[in-house]
């Protein structure tokens, strides 16, 4: 069965947005509201991966959307792709992207974009389904009990459930009768379903019943139980790592810190820019993530590394960190020096470190001590910083 899948995702999600209130994130459309970490675009394409008969895809989108969603495409689809923008109506939308699509294709399969959940068996059975008549659309069987309501909110009367069923999507129809269906009903583009529009002109529209769960995502509620029911078996795993670094002070070096620059006479000696608090940052990371210690990565024997910014260092420390899903959480540090004293730069140091890790300012403690005199630190010849990471990853 050659298909076109059509996924009707024209609307423009009044209520979704007047859900969202004054949040601070907005998105061009719901389609782009992540769940689970990725845009409800991608869990309802994603749903029809592995659907062989569908040979291309045309989606109706909101106008101005067009090129996200080219984007999201590229990562997702393997099969030709087609973007149109929606229409007053779904039936609207439905039509522009049944125009585009190509007519070798004698099915269509229409899907909301806000259905994410549909199964592969629900597809599966609606295909088989639909080969022996015009068109199969997926339902459930009602179960509530439905009253008629009469004028003045007075029960006209009880509705027989067992014969009532909710229309939900996938639909599937025959391309030639919908383009007829179309073409002949003076009130096509008011219908609310394809099955509607194939009823309207006789044809014969299969129900494949099913007890799963294929809910059409509308609300801000609705996207809080979707995040909830997709995210039901992950398991969150916390770490703490530690590091700890000292350099020696020697006069006429440079002096950062944290990473900003102090003014001092004396300044660390180091191959890098010799920035202890972010070495003992990396490495605390490092002992996160269980990829050995800083100088596994930048070893101070290659050239390559001479005069290297500890930023830099970090930032690729925290790459890896990436890859493998961990998210830093917290970090405390202590920072033991002598000369020149910290309190008036702790602030500055808090902010840059909270900046480079993507942390709010109050996930970051900058805590400086002197040595009392004793020891290298408290004699001036050295800085020693100790730091302590917290960082978490989910696992499915
Ligand atoms: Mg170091």
């Amino acid at each position: 069965m050659r298909t076109t899948l059509i996924i009707a995702a024209g609307g423009s999600g009044e209520r979704f947005r007047k859900g969202l209130g004054n949040s601070p994130r907005s998105f061009p459309s719901k389609l782009f509201y992540p769940v689970s970490g990725q845009p409800l675009l991608v869990h309802t394409l994603r749903a029809f991966r592995k659907v062989k008969s569908i040979r291309e895809i045309v989606l109706s989108v909101p106008r101005g959307v067009e090129s996200a969603v080219k984007k999201i495409l590229k990562n997702e689809v393997a099969v030709s792709c087609k973007i149109v923008p929606g229409g007053k109506t779904r039936a609207e939308s439905v039509w522009k992207a049944l125009e585009k699509s190509q007519p070798g294709n004698s099915w269509v399969m229409v899907h909301d974009g806000a259905r994410p959940l549909v199964s592969q068996e629900s597809i599966d059975e609606l295909l088989a389904s639909a080969k022996h008549t015009d068109a199969a659309i997926l339902a459930q069987k009602v179960v509530p009990t439905i009253k008629e309501i009469g004028e003045n909110n007075w029960v006209n009367r009880t509705i027989d459930r067992s014969r009532l069923a909710e229309a939900e999507t996938p639909q599937l129809v025959r391309r030639n009768l919908l383009m007829k269906a179309y073409r002949e009903n003076p009130h096509a583009m008011q219908a609310t379903d394809e099955a509607a529009l194939v009823e309207s002109i006789g044809g014969r529209v299969k129900l494949v019943t099913h007890d799963g769960w294929n809910p059409k995502v509308t609300t801000v509620q609705d996207f809080d139980l979707l995040e909830a029911y997709l995210t039901r078996h992950q398991k969150s795993e916390t770490r703490t790592g530690f590091g700890r670094d000292t350099h020696r002070l020697t006069a006429g070096r440079k002096f950062y810190l944290g990473g900003i620059r102090i003014s001092s006479a004396k300044g660390p000696l180091g191959h890098s820019d010799g920035d202890a608090l972010l070495h003992a940052v990396c490495d605390a990371i490092l002992g996160v993530i269980g990829e050995g210690d800083i100088g596994d990565w930048f070893s101070d024997k290659n050239k390559k590394f001479k005069g290297i910014r500890s930023e830099v260092m970090l930032q690729k420390i925290l790459k890896r960190a990436q890859e493998k899903k961990w998210v830093i959480k917290h970090l405390d540090t202590i920072t033991v020096l002598e000369s020149p004293k910290l309190g008036p730069h702790k602030k500055r140091i808090q902010k840059r470190i909270a900046k480079i890790l993507g942390l709010p300012e109050d996930a970051v403690s900058i805590k400086a001590k002197t040595a009392e005199g004793l020891g290298p630190e408290g004699k001036g010849l050295a800085i020693t910083c100790e730091a302590i990471a917290t960082m978490e990853r989910s696992t499915p």
